[in-house]
């Protein structure tokens, strides 16, 4: 494997479900108390996944994530490199 195509692997962190799980958390907890620049990031962010075909029904289908929640997480990011 070249460096390259090491450095496109997801850490380790993202694809842990203990990290997963941490940022779902963090991304309802968001939610539930919002702050106004998490807000501002998640808005842009839901754009994205709007015109998504992995977005169903408010899930992403390609990590399995409620999308509220993971847009609402400041580490987490779009395994297709949406946002
Ligand atoms: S997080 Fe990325 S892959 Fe998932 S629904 Fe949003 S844009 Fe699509």
């Amino acid at each position: 494997m070249t460096s390259l195509e090491k450095s496109e692997q997801p850490c380790k962190s993202c694809t842990s479900n203990k990290g997963k799980l941490q940022r779902i958390i963090e991304g309802w907890g968001n939610y539930l108390f919002p702050d106004k620049e998490i807000e501002a990031m998640a808005k842009l962010r839901a754009l994205k996944c709007a015109t998504c075909d992995f977005n169903i029904l408010e899930v992403c289908t390609k990590c399995i994530c409620p999308i509220p929640a993971k847009t609402r997480s400041v580490d987490s990011k779009c395994e297709i490199n949406r946002w």
